[in-house]
């Protein structure tokens, strides 16, 4: 069977890294499914999905790399276009992706003891995040 559950996450902007695996894992448990698969699902074009150890180091070397590979002082297209300044946001988050799938068992996620779920936000101001989690399994 499928279920579809959704939480909302308040974030900061500016690369802000939210770790959303007690959401996801209570998503789990609330379908009182034993095993499946959990997509989980950020709506909007600005954000993305992905696992991270959650630890301070990797919370600066992946902001880090993001301005690397999309500079958030360089022109863009999508700029000119909207003027609203987060053209950098939208092109990192198609970079990550808005979305991504794991595996549970006995109602728990296979994640690692260090592999936390998280949401990234790029854009250049604060958000509020609707997260879909879609689940598949079985009883
Ligand atoms: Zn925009």
């Amino acid at each position: 069977m499928v279920q579809n559950h959704r939480f909302t996450v308040s974030t900061r902007g500016h690369n802000d890294i939210i770790d959303v695996s007690e959401k996801v894992q209570c998503a789990v448990v609330k379908s009182g499914m034993t095993i499946g698969t959990a997509l989980v699902f950020v709506a909007g074009s600005t954000a993305g999905i992905t696992t991270v150890e959650y630890e301070p180091g990797l919370l600066k070397d992946l902001p880090e790399l993001f301005e690397r590979l999309a500079p958030s002082n360089k022109p863009y297209h999508h700029d000119a276009t909207w003027g609203d300044g987060n053209g950098y946001a939208h092109v990192r988050a198609s970079l990550l992706g808005s979305s991504f799938t794991v595996p549970f068992e006995d109602g728990r996620l296979l994640t690692g003891t260090w592999q936390q779920i998280v949401l990234i936000d790029f854009d250049n101001r604060p958000r509020t995040r609707t997260v879909i989690v879609q689940i598949t399994g079985e009883k």
